[in-house]
């Protein structure tokens, strides 16, 4: 009997480390990772229209062929290209996509699994403001409101445990998703991954010096930072740098309260999952939206920034 395949998606609001955990996974003999595949399909940015893949190789024509095989058959063609690859990894994060290709994964017979990643709000809040955003209560709630309620079912990951004990981290998560922990696979940096879009600065980690692909600007930013260059950490100034009235409404929200206990659960108690999780009407609207959103990327994604 062959073993059956496997795809793990990973959730999470923006920030959260996903490009991180991705490639941790998967940097396993028997793993890949597919990124942020969602914009292949989804395009709603210049440069979803214009795919460079992760491995820097200008001959890598990876997804022009995963494109070609369509979005239904996204898993199988990796599969197909790959056959020493046992598992996907998929960060493409957005709520509905996960659906959809969950849903499509277990009906061609993979084994399906949901990870959440999530870092504590007050982080998340200090990103979000230091590029400008400051609707970002809204946002962090939003995202994991629509998470619980398409995905009760799920493994809740600390960014913050995963950075203090990366090994260990790592090794509780390879068991629980029935896969042989490697020795330094937190090492992500360590294999060529083809991983599409995501995080620069988790990707950055993939970069030695002499890989391909990398412009000057990149060597700059390794240069300038080498003291974090293949180092997982976790940065806690946002501690020290919120504003009051964030930090305020951090402590007296209850939404944000109920949120954030739940995701200190690995596997949350359902009950209150559902007190926090969208209605089925407000679910609804978010998928007429999302619908309105992947139509204006395609139409206009190539010019400018949709989202
Ligand atoms: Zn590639």
């Amino acid at each position: 009997m062959t073993e059956t395949r496997k795809v793990v998606f990973i959730g999470g609001s923006a920030y959260s480390g996903s490009t991180m955990l991705d490639m941790m996974l998967s940097n396993h003999p028997a793993g890949f990772s597919v990124g942020e595949v969602n914009a292949l399909f989804q395009p709603f940015r210049p440069h979803h229209f214009k795919p460079q893949c992760g491995c820097g190789l200008a001959a890598c024509n990876l997804w022009q062929e995963v494109r070609q095989a369509g979005m239904d058959r996204l898993y199988s063609k990796v599969f197909e290209l790959h056959p020493q690859v046992k598992f996907i990894v998929d960060s493409s994060k957005a709520p509905f996509w996960i659906e959809k290709q969950a849903r499509s994964a277990a009906a061609q017979g993979y084994e399906v699994h949901h990870l959440l990643i999530w870092k504590p709000a007050a982080a998340f809040a200090h990103s979000m403001l230091k590029r400008g955003e400051d609707n970002w209560a809204r946002n962090w709630k939003s995202y994991y409101r629509l998470y619980y309620a398409l995905f009760p079912q799920h493994h809740s990951v600390s960014y913050e445990a995963l950075a203090a004990d990366p090994a260990g981290s790592l090794e509780a998560l390879c068991r629980l998703l029935g896969l042989a922990y490697q020795e330094g696979q937190e090492q992500f940096w360590g294999k060529q991954h083809h991983t599409l879009f995501g995080n620069d600065s988790a990707k950055i980690h993939l970069f030695d010096g002499n890989s391909a692909g990398y412009s000057s600007h990149e060597q700059e930013l390794v240069e300038a930072d080498s003291a974090k260059h293949r180092n997982i950490y976790q940065d806690k100034s946002y501690q020290q740098a919120l504003p009051a009235e964030v930090s305020d409404l951090l402590r007296s929200d209850p939404e944000v309260q109920l949120i954030s206990s739940l995701l200190e659960q690995a596997a949350p108690d359902p009950q209150k999952l559902a007190e926090a999780a969208f209605a089925k009407q407000r679910v609804l609207a978010g998928r007429l939206v999302a619908h309105l959103r992947n139509l204006a990327g395609r139409l206009l994604g190539r010019y400018v920034r949709v989202y």
